[in-house]
Protein backbone atom coordinates (compact mmCIF):
# COMPACT_ATOMS: atom_id res chain seq x y z
CA UNK A 1 0.00 0.00 0.00
CA UNK A 2 3.04 2.24 -0.21
CA UNK A 3 3.23 2.98 3.55
CA UNK A 4 4.94 2.09 6.42
CA UNK A 5 2.60 0.73 9.28
CA UNK A 6 3.24 1.50 12.46
CA UNK A 7 2.13 -0.91 15.53
CA UNK A 8 1.83 0.83 19.12
CA UNK A 9 1.08 -2.43 21.87
CA UNK A 10 0.54 -1.67 25.41
CA UNK A 11 -0.16 -3.77 28.59
CA UNK A 12 1.48 -6.88 27.06
CA UNK A 13 4.20 -9.16 27.42
CA UNK A 14 6.56 -8.50 24.53
CA UNK A 15 5.93 -12.51 23.10
CA UNK A 16 2.14 -11.41 22.98
CA UNK A 17 2.76 -7.96 21.47
CA UNK A 18 5.14 -10.19 18.98
CA UNK A 19 3.24 -12.75 18.10
CA UNK A 20 0.17 -10.06 17.68
CA UNK A 21 2.23 -7.82 15.14
CA UNK A 22 3.38 -10.85 13.07
CA UNK A 23 -0.40 -12.03 12.45
CA UNK A 24 -1.31 -7.81 12.10
CA UNK A 25 1.20 -7.73 9.06
CA UNK A 26 0.19 -11.00 7.82
CA UNK A 27 -3.49 -9.85 7.68
CA UNK A 28 -2.60 -6.54 6.09
CA UNK A 29 -0.27 -8.24 3.38
CA UNK A 30 -3.06 -10.45 2.55
CA UNK A 31 -5.49 -7.42 1.98
CA UNK A 32 -2.85 -5.63 -0.44
CA UNK A 33 -2.41 -9.00 -2.29
CA UNK A 34 -6.30 -9.23 -2.82
CA UNK A 35 -6.88 -5.11 -3.70
CA UNK A 36 -3.46 -4.80 -5.77
CA UNK A 37 -3.87 -3.81 -8.82
CA UNK A 38 0.02 -4.57 -10.37
CA UNK A 39 1.15 -7.67 -8.21
CA UNK A 40 2.72 -10.17 -10.07
CA UNK A 41 0.77 -12.80 -8.54
CA UNK A 42 -2.55 -11.20 -9.82
CA UNK A 43 -5.99 -11.37 -7.94
CA UNK A 44 -9.51 -11.08 -8.68
CA UNK A 45 -9.43 -7.65 -8.95
CA UNK A 46 -6.71 -7.67 -11.95
CA UNK A 47 -9.21 -10.46 -13.41
CA UNK A 48 -12.33 -8.72 -13.63
CA UNK A 49 -10.46 -4.93 -14.93
CA UNK A 50 -8.99 -6.91 -17.60
CA UNK A 51 -12.10 -9.26 -18.22
CA UNK A 52 -14.64 -8.46 -21.59
CA UNK A 53 -16.95 -5.89 -21.00
CA UNK A 54 -20.40 -8.65 -19.74
CA UNK A 55 -18.00 -11.24 -19.03
CA UNK A 56 -19.08 -13.17 -15.47
CA UNK A 57 -16.32 -12.91 -12.60
CA UNK A 58 -15.92 -14.82 -9.81
CA UNK A 59 -14.75 -11.69 -7.02
CA UNK A 60 -12.80 -12.92 -4.03
CA UNK A 61 -15.81 -12.66 -0.70
CA UNK A 62 -13.37 -10.00 0.67
CA UNK A 63 -13.32 -8.06 -2.68
CA UNK A 64 -17.05 -8.27 -3.48
CA UNK A 65 -17.85 -6.95 0.25
CA UNK A 66 -15.55 -4.25 -0.05
CA UNK A 67 -17.03 -3.48 -3.39
CA UNK A 68 -21.03 -3.45 -1.76
CA UNK A 69 -19.87 -0.80 0.95
CA UNK A 70 -17.82 0.97 -1.96
CA UNK A 71 -21.06 1.43 -4.08
CA UNK A 72 -23.51 1.84 -0.98
CA UNK A 73 -20.36 4.98 0.06
CA UNK A 74 -21.00 5.75 -3.50
CA UNK A 75 -24.75 6.15 -3.53
CA UNK A 76 -24.86 8.07 0.25
CA UNK A 77 -22.32 10.71 -1.03
CA UNK A 78 -24.21 11.33 -4.20
CA UNK A 79 -20.97 9.88 -6.29
CA UNK A 80 -18.64 11.97 -4.47
CA UNK A 81 -16.84 8.46 -3.81
CA UNK A 82 -16.02 6.05 -6.38
CA UNK A 83 -14.04 2.49 -6.73
CA UNK A 84 -14.49 3.37 -10.78
CA UNK A 85 -11.48 5.84 -11.10
CA UNK A 86 -8.35 3.03 -12.33
CA UNK A 87 -8.64 4.43 -15.52
CA UNK A 88 -8.18 7.85 -14.31
CA UNK A 89 -5.80 7.28 -11.82
CA UNK A 90 -3.44 5.41 -13.86
CA UNK A 91 -3.90 8.85 -16.60
CA UNK A 92 -2.97 11.14 -14.15
CA UNK A 93 -0.05 8.58 -12.75
CA UNK A 94 -0.34 8.95 -9.36
CA UNK A 95 0.19 5.17 -8.44
CA UNK A 96 3.19 4.71 -10.81
CA UNK A 97 6.85 5.77 -10.46
CA UNK A 98 6.80 8.16 -13.19
CA UNK A 99 5.70 11.51 -12.16
CA UNK A 100 3.54 14.01 -14.52
CA UNK A 101 4.66 17.35 -15.09
CA UNK A 102 1.90 18.27 -17.02
CA UNK A 103 -1.68 17.20 -16.58
CA UNK A 104 -3.43 15.45 -19.21
CA UNK A 105 -5.55 17.26 -21.76
CA UNK A 106 -9.02 18.00 -21.45
CA UNK A 107 -9.92 14.76 -23.75
CA UNK A 108 -8.20 12.14 -22.40
CA UNK A 109 -9.92 12.67 -19.28
CA UNK A 110 -12.98 13.16 -20.70
CA UNK A 111 -12.24 9.53 -22.90
CA UNK A 112 -11.45 8.00 -19.61
CA UNK A 113 -14.79 8.98 -17.27
CA UNK A 114 -16.49 5.60 -16.57
CA UNK A 115 -20.29 6.29 -16.89
CA UNK A 116 -22.36 4.30 -13.97
CA UNK A 117 -23.46 1.79 -13.52
CA UNK A 118 -20.35 0.43 -13.95
CA UNK A 119 -21.31 -3.17 -12.99
CA UNK A 120 -24.44 -5.91 -12.50
CA UNK A 121 -23.68 -8.69 -10.39
CA UNK A 122 -25.25 -12.26 -10.53
CA UNK A 123 -25.32 -14.91 -7.88
CA UNK A 124 -21.60 -14.91 -6.94
CA UNK A 125 -20.38 -13.35 -10.31
CA UNK A 126 -19.93 -10.14 -11.41
CA UNK A 127 -20.02 -8.23 -14.80
CA UNK A 128 -18.31 -5.19 -16.66
CA UNK A 129 -20.76 -3.34 -17.69
CA UNK A 130 -18.71 -0.79 -19.64
CA UNK A 131 -15.56 0.50 -21.30
CA UNK A 132 -13.32 2.77 -19.15
CA UNK A 133 -15.12 1.00 -15.53
CA UNK A 134 -11.92 -0.35 -13.76
CA UNK A 135 -11.87 -1.03 -10.03
CA UNK A 136 -9.65 0.58 -8.04
CA UNK A 137 -9.84 0.25 -4.16
CA UNK A 138 -7.51 3.12 -3.17
CA UNK A 139 -10.11 4.73 -1.19
CA UNK A 140 -10.61 2.12 1.10
CA UNK A 141 -8.71 -0.56 0.97
CA UNK A 142 -5.91 0.87 3.49
CA UNK A 143 -8.82 1.10 5.80
CA UNK A 144 -10.14 -2.15 5.53
CA UNK A 145 -6.22 -3.36 6.15
CA UNK A 146 -6.13 -1.66 9.43
CA UNK A 147 -9.56 -3.07 10.28
CA UNK A 148 -7.92 -6.28 9.59
CA UNK A 149 -4.96 -5.69 11.27
CA UNK A 150 -7.13 -4.74 14.62
CA UNK A 151 -8.78 -7.93 14.01
CA UNK A 152 -5.48 -10.05 14.14
CA UNK A 153 -3.96 -7.98 17.24
CA UNK A 154 -7.39 -9.22 19.10
CA UNK A 155 -7.69 -12.62 18.16
CA UNK A 156 -3.82 -12.66 19.65
CA UNK A 157 -5.16 -11.57 22.79
CA UNK A 158 -4.06 -7.85 22.64
CA UNK A 159 -6.79 -5.44 24.06
CA UNK A 160 -4.86 -2.11 23.85
CA UNK A 161 -3.15 -1.02 20.37
CA UNK A 162 -2.96 1.10 17.69
CA UNK A 163 -2.36 0.57 14.55
CA UNK A 164 -1.04 3.78 12.21
CA UNK A 165 -0.92 3.31 8.72
CA UNK A 166 0.87 6.49 7.29
CA UNK A 167 -2.20 8.70 9.21
CA UNK A 168 -4.91 6.62 8.83
CA UNK A 169 -4.98 4.88 12.36
CA UNK A 170 -7.48 2.44 14.50
CA UNK A 171 -7.44 2.32 17.81
CA UNK A 172 -7.97 -0.76 20.32
CA UNK A 173 -8.64 0.38 23.88
CA UNK A 174 -6.52 2.90 25.73
CA UNK A 175 -2.69 3.94 26.33
CA UNK A 176 -1.67 3.84 30.28
CA UNK A 177 -5.24 4.17 30.99
CA UNK A 178 -6.06 7.29 28.59
CA UNK A 179 -7.64 7.23 25.60
CA UNK A 180 -5.34 7.52 22.76
CA UNK A 181 -4.33 10.97 21.96
CA UNK A 182 -3.80 11.69 18.32
CA UNK A 183 -2.40 14.91 16.16
CA UNK A 184 -4.08 15.87 12.72
CA UNK A 185 -1.75 17.37 10.61
CA UNK A 186 -1.47 20.91 9.14
CA UNK A 187 -2.32 20.32 5.08
CA UNK A 188 0.57 23.30 4.26
CA UNK A 189 2.60 22.60 7.60
CA UNK A 190 4.87 19.71 7.30
CA UNK A 191 5.81 19.63 10.75
CA UNK A 192 2.77 21.20 12.57
CA UNK A 193 -1.05 19.92 13.51
CA UNK A 194 -3.83 22.04 12.97
CA UNK A 195 -5.50 19.96 16.65
CA UNK A 196 -5.79 16.73 18.06
CA UNK A 197 -8.43 14.60 19.77
CA UNK A 198 -8.62 11.59 21.97
CA UNK A 199 -9.90 9.07 19.81
CA UNK A 200 -12.77 6.94 21.86
CA UNK A 201 -11.41 2.98 22.33
CA UNK A 202 -12.15 1.25 19.24
CA UNK A 203 -12.64 3.79 16.60
CA UNK A 204 -10.37 4.49 13.44
CA UNK A 205 -9.54 8.19 12.55
CA UNK A 206 -8.28 8.91 8.96
CA UNK A 207 -7.01 11.50 6.91
CA UNK A 208 -7.54 12.23 3.38
CA UNK A 209 -5.10 15.72 1.60
CA UNK A 210 -4.19 17.07 -1.40
CA UNK A 211 -0.29 17.04 0.20
CA UNK A 212 0.13 13.20 -0.15
CA UNK A 213 0.47 12.71 -3.82
CA UNK A 214 0.72 15.69 -6.10
CA UNK A 215 2.69 17.38 -8.91
CA UNK A 216 2.77 21.13 -9.11
CA UNK A 217 2.04 22.24 -13.24
CA UNK A 218 1.70 26.08 -14.10
CA UNK A 219 1.21 26.91 -10.26
CA UNK A 220 -1.48 24.78 -9.22
CA UNK A 221 -1.44 21.52 -7.53
CA UNK A 222 -2.50 18.69 -8.61
CA UNK A 223 -2.96 15.59 -6.61
CA UNK A 224 -4.56 12.01 -6.29
CA UNK A 225 -8.02 12.64 -4.91
CA UNK A 226 -10.39 12.88 -8.42
CA UNK A 227 -14.03 14.17 -8.62
CA UNK A 228 -15.85 11.08 -10.29
CA UNK A 229 -17.76 13.83 -11.90
CA UNK A 230 -15.06 15.42 -13.85
CA UNK A 231 -12.09 13.23 -13.73
CA UNK A 232 -9.78 16.36 -12.50
CA UNK A 233 -8.86 16.79 -8.75
CA UNK A 234 -11.69 17.76 -6.50
CA UNK A 235 -10.79 21.77 -6.30
CA UNK A 236 -12.22 22.90 -2.77
CA UNK A 237 -10.39 21.14 -0.21
CA UNK A 238 -6.99 20.87 1.25
CA UNK A 239 -7.81 18.15 3.44
CA UNK A 240 -10.23 16.33 5.24
CA UNK A 241 -10.85 13.90 8.65
CA UNK A 242 -13.44 11.18 9.65
CA UNK A 243 -13.41 9.41 12.68
CA UNK A 244 -15.59 6.10 12.35
CA UNK A 245 -16.32 3.04 14.17
CA UNK A 246 -13.87 1.55 12.11
CA UNK A 247 -11.18 2.07 9.65
CA UNK A 248 -12.87 1.33 6.48
CA UNK A 249 -15.82 3.59 6.74
CA UNK A 250 -13.61 6.16 7.94
CA UNK A 251 -11.22 5.86 4.99
CA UNK A 252 -13.81 6.12 2.24
CA UNK A 253 -16.14 8.63 3.54
CA UNK A 254 -12.46 10.52 4.50
CA UNK A 255 -12.16 10.26 0.63
CA UNK A 256 -16.01 11.34 0.04
CA UNK A 257 -15.71 14.13 1.92
CA UNK A 258 -12.98 15.76 0.58
CA UNK A 259 -14.30 15.71 -2.75
CA UNK A 260 -18.14 16.49 -1.40
CA UNK A 261 -17.19 19.16 0.69
CA UNK A 262 -18.93 20.44 3.30
CA UNK A 263 -22.89 19.46 2.15
CA UNK A 264 -21.51 15.78 3.57
CA UNK A 265 -21.49 16.86 7.60
CA UNK A 266 -24.68 17.01 8.01
CA UNK A 267 -25.79 13.15 6.73
CA UNK A 268 -22.21 12.53 8.54
CA UNK A 269 -23.63 13.68 12.07
CA UNK A 270 -26.95 11.41 11.32
CA UNK A 271 -24.48 8.12 10.57
CA UNK A 272 -22.68 8.97 14.06
CA UNK A 273 -19.66 10.07 11.74
CA UNK A 274 -17.14 12.93 13.21
CA UNK A 275 -16.22 15.00 10.10
CA UNK A 276 -13.88 17.92 9.32
CA UNK A 277 -12.71 19.46 6.49
CA UNK A 278 -10.58 22.09 5.51
CA UNK A 279 -10.79 24.00 2.15
CA UNK A 280 -7.68 25.72 0.51
CA UNK A 281 -7.64 28.28 2.82
CA UNK A 282 -7.65 25.88 5.63
CA UNK A 283 -10.93 27.01 7.06
CA UNK A 284 -12.26 24.18 9.38
CA UNK A 285 -15.93 22.77 8.66
CA UNK A 286 -16.96 20.32 11.76
CA UNK A 287 -20.43 18.60 12.63
CA UNK A 288 -21.30 18.39 15.66
CA UNK A 289 -19.51 14.89 16.35
CA UNK A 290 -16.13 16.23 15.61
CA UNK A 291 -17.04 19.52 17.18
CA UNK A 292 -17.49 17.14 21.05
CA UNK A 293 -13.54 15.48 19.82
CA UNK A 294 -11.39 17.81 17.91
CA UNK A 295 -9.30 20.49 20.46
CA UNK A 296 -7.67 23.73 17.99
CA UNK A 297 -3.79 23.84 18.39
CA UNK A 298 -1.16 21.53 20.48
CA UNK A 299 -2.38 19.56 23.47
CA UNK A 300 -0.45 20.85 26.58
CA UNK A 301 2.22 18.09 28.17
P1 LIG B 1 -7.40 8.50 0.02
O1 LIG B 1 -5.94 8.78 0.09
O2 LIG B 1 -7.88 7.44 0.95
O3 LIG B 1 -8.25 9.71 0.06
O4 LIG B 1 -7.67 7.81 -1.40
C1 LIG B 1 -7.13 8.30 -2.58
C2 LIG B 1 -6.95 7.16 -3.53
O5 LIG B 1 -8.25 6.60 -3.82
C3 LIG B 1 -6.38 7.59 -4.85
O6 LIG B 1 -4.98 7.37 -4.88
C4 LIG B 1 -7.12 6.70 -5.85
O7 LIG B 1 -6.53 5.42 -5.90
C5 LIG B 1 -8.49 6.55 -5.21
N1 LIG B 1 -9.42 7.66 -5.47
C6 LIG B 1 -9.18 8.89 -6.02
N2 LIG B 1 -10.29 9.63 -6.08
C7 LIG B 1 -11.28 8.85 -5.52
C8 LIG B 1 -12.68 9.05 -5.31
N3 LIG B 1 -13.31 10.18 -5.63
N4 LIG B 1 -13.37 8.03 -4.72
C9 LIG B 1 -12.76 6.87 -4.38
N5 LIG B 1 -11.47 6.62 -4.57
C10 LIG B 1 -10.73 7.61 -5.14
MG1 LIG C 1 -9.75 7.14 1.74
Amino acid sequence: MGTLVQFTISESSPEQAQAGIKAATTAMQAVENQFSLHSEAGNSVQRFNHAALNQPIHLSPEVAQLLRLSEQIQQQSGGAFSPWLAELDQLWGFSSDQERQQPPSKAQVLARLPSMPCSQQQAEHWQRLKPHCQLDFGGIAKGYAIDQGIKALQQAGIQHALINAGGDLRALGMHHGKAWRIGIRHPRKVHEIIGWVDLPAGMSMVTSGDYERFFMANGRRYHHILDPKTGWPARQASSSTIIAANASLADAWSTALFVAGPRLLPYLQKEKIAALWLNQQQDLHLNENMQALFHAGQPNG
